[in-house]
């Protein structure tokens, strides 16, 4: 077998066979699919934000780096419809005397209670605040090569990396510091693959395409980056498959009754996968964090880097790389929520709680990490073939 990855992911219980034959035959075709349903495809963001840590510098040399916003008709009418905190979207109106009032026991039972607007602790970003939010139709912006480039660009990951989540030397036996960082370097990889695999070759033929050298050079001739692209993966399909319950209950209304019902259906397919189940039950295991005496204040610690990271989105400066930053940081913030803030065996009267935005994030970061693992593993080897041919070239 001339595979480079084989074994265990590292900190991971499935091998990396197993992930790439579950993407590439259940979870890709099936996310490919459901980002495309209009429930999946309108991400709501605040784009226009003041750095918090310096005078914006960004700059963009291409006019690809603009985001167009839907206008207001476009976007679904269910999504318009104000929530109120902490409570199902549908009106509470009180039903005294009449037969409704008897209370629905059949709701304690329930994991999803209507969409709400909760607050999520892992985000800088105040979801509950809907002002100077706008909609993205995200099938028309797509993550690709922008041209954001030089100190802006790299003044974000170093600020991300030095202050934030530092790599950890290879004696670092704190699991959770390491989790952190292979996150962060796994969506880096991630989005370095999307900047590769959808790059402006001819700019005066507007001329798009792979870029294999540059995906050689950014991630595959790390192989510390590949390896946590795939970590990052398998963690966001565990927090997927531990919010099963709530996902599969969840009600993916935008008032377009068939394309609802096909977004409803993908996701049993994707949450209640036979194959899934059968070859990877358990993609991560975080049960076994958090555990020494000291794991409440690292829980804290680590949230509070985590929340500086999604601060940092607002320096982002380029409208589109700030998008998808945005989405996939909200994203991976919602799998730490479902994987570390809810507890359901200490809390029971903590049950989990989404917002709309958190779940659009979250399955468009996994479908993002998924297109990224199908092109390193259908690309990887031809590409480092290649590029080990041209090194030894005289
Ligand atoms: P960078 O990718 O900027 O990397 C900086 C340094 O980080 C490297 O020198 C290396 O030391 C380290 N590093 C790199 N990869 C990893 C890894 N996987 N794990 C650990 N360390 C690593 N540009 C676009 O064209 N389109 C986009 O959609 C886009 N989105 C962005 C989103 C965000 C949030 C940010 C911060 C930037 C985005 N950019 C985007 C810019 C892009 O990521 C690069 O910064 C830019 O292309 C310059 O690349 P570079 O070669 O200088 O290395």
């Amino acid at each position: 077998d001339s595979r480079k990855y084989t074994g265990i992911v590292e900190d991971c219980c499935c091998d990396y066979e197993t992930v790439d034959s579950l993407n590439g035959e259940v979870l890709h075709p099936l996310l490919q699919e459901l980002v495309t349903t209009p429930f999946f495809r309108y991400f709501k963001v605040k784009l226009w934000c003041d750095c918090p840590f310096w005078p914006d510098d960004g700059m963009c040399r291409l006019r690809d780096c603009s985001v167009c916003e839907c206008p207001e008709n476009e976007f679904p009418e269910p999504f318009k419809k104000p929530m109120s905190l902490g409570l199902p979207s549908d009106d509470l109106v009180c039903q005294e005397g009449k037969p409704q009032a008897t209370v629905d026991r059949t709701l304690d039972r329930k994991a999803f209670r209507g969409w709400m607007v909760i607050d999520n602790p892992w985000t800088n970003d105040d979801e509950t605040d809907n002002g100077d939010m706008t909609y993205v139709n995200l099938q028309l912006n797509p993550e690709r090569y922008t041209g954001y480039v030089g100190p802006s660009a790299r003044r974000i990951w170093d600020a991300i990396y030095s202050e934030n989540c530092p790599k950890y030397s290879s004696g670092e036996i704190c699991q959770e510091k390491k989790v952190l960082y292979k996150l962060i370097s796994g969506l880096h990889s991630s989005i370095s693959i999307h900047i590769a695999a959808d790059y402006l070759l001819d700019e005066t033929a507007n001329l798009w395409g792979e870029n294999l050298e540059l995906m050689y050079d950014r991630v595959l001739r790390y192989p510390d980056r590949v390896r946590n692209l795939y970590f990052t993966f398998l963690f966001v399909i565990r927090a997927v498959t531990k919010a099963a319950d709530y996902l599969d209950q969840a009600e993916y209304d935008t008032g377009n009754h068939v394309e609802d019902l096909k977004a409803q259906s993908l996701m049993q397919k994707l949450l209640l996968n036979p194959k899934l189940q059968a070859a990877c039950p358990l993609p991560f295991d975080e049960a076994k964090l958090w555990h020494g005496q000291s794991g409440p204040e690292l829980k804290q610690q680590i949230q509070k880097q985590f929340r500086n990271i999604s601060a940092l989105m607002d320096c982002v400066g380029c409208e589109k790389c700030r998008l998808w930053g945005k989405l996939q940081v909200l994203g991976l913030g919602t799998a730490l929520k479902i994987l570390f803030s809810v507890d359901g065996q200490n809390q029971p009267d903590q049950p989990l709680q989404l917002q709309r935005n958190e779940v659009i994030a979250l399955v468009n970061l996994l479908n993002r990490l998924s297109e990224s693992v199908k092109l390193v593993h259908e690309m990887g080897p031809t590409i480092e073939k290649i590029m080990g041919e041209r090194l030894s070239e005289p």
